[in-house]
């Protein structure tokens, strides 16, 4: 088996045994989620907020995030070589596990064509939490040993039909029609490492949450009637 789809393996392994953790991050976490950096960016004050007032299930999170690596257990073990495919990935950056699921991956090889993420949302911005997500999966299957030279990550927004219309586009090397609302972003390590820098260095201690207020968050952040930075 090729190095890349071993040492995936090899993290899930270890993180289902529980050998694969953290020791000291906020929330004695353990691990992270790509949605909760994605989050960050969002308001990492209101992520604080969650967190620190015990409103996420913590059973629950470990319970899922098995769930989500044992999916790694089986598709590593018979690993395509050309095609879409749909894994999680696991890798500990700076020595904290993240776990992460993309929506479809496009091998070829060891080479990542293209990755997927699909929303049938009409938000058609660009939000700095999508771009960050986006960047860390790049980033994570570089770090696994996948080849990213010319990686594209396609954040496509439409119907359903439409979606599975991009798909093909994509499998062809074409952007999708322009009905299809397309984002492309290539790999690019330096960007991903400041993104990824930033998320963890809240996780670790080197920084308290940062608020990111703006009239339409506060309005609906059911924090907003205690937090000092809420604009109303
Ligand atoms: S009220 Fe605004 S600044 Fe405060 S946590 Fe909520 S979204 Fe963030």
């Amino acid at each position: 088996m090729e190095d890349h789809w071993q040492n995936l393996l090899e993290l899930a392994q270890q993180f289902y045994e529980g050998w694969l953790r953290a020791p000291n991050i906020r929330f004695n976490l353990g691990f992270l989620r790509g949605s909760e950096i994605k989050q960050q960016f969002y308001c990492e004050l209101l992520l604080h907020f969650k967190y620190s007032r015990g409103e996420v299930d913590l059973e629950q999170r470990q319970s899922t995030a098995r769930r989500i690596v044992s999916k790694v257990l089986i598709e590593a073990r018979r690993p395509v070589r050309y095609g879409w495919i749909r894994i999680p990935l696991i890798y500990p950056i700076k020595g904290v596990p993240v776990i992460t699921s993309p929506d479809a991956i496009l091998v070829n090889e060891d080479k990542v064509v293209a990755i997927v993420k699909a929303s049938t949302s009409r938000f058609l911005r660009l939000s700095l939490g999508d771009e960050a997500l986006a960047r860390l999966q790049m980033y994570m299957l570089e770090l696994l040993g996948f080849n990213t030279l010319e990686t594209r990550y396609y954040i496509v927004k439409g119907s359903r039909d439409e979606l599975v219309e991009a798909l093909l586009y994509i499998k062809n090397n074409k952007v999708p029609p322009p009905k299809v609302k397309t984002h492309i972003l290539a790999h690019d390590e330096q960007r991903a490492e400041e993104l990824v820098s930033w998320a963890l260095a809240y996780w670790t201690y080197k920084r308290e949450p940062r608020p990111n207020p703006s009239p339409g968050k506060c309005r609906k952040c059911p924090y907003r009637s205690i937090c000092p930075r809420a604009i109303t």
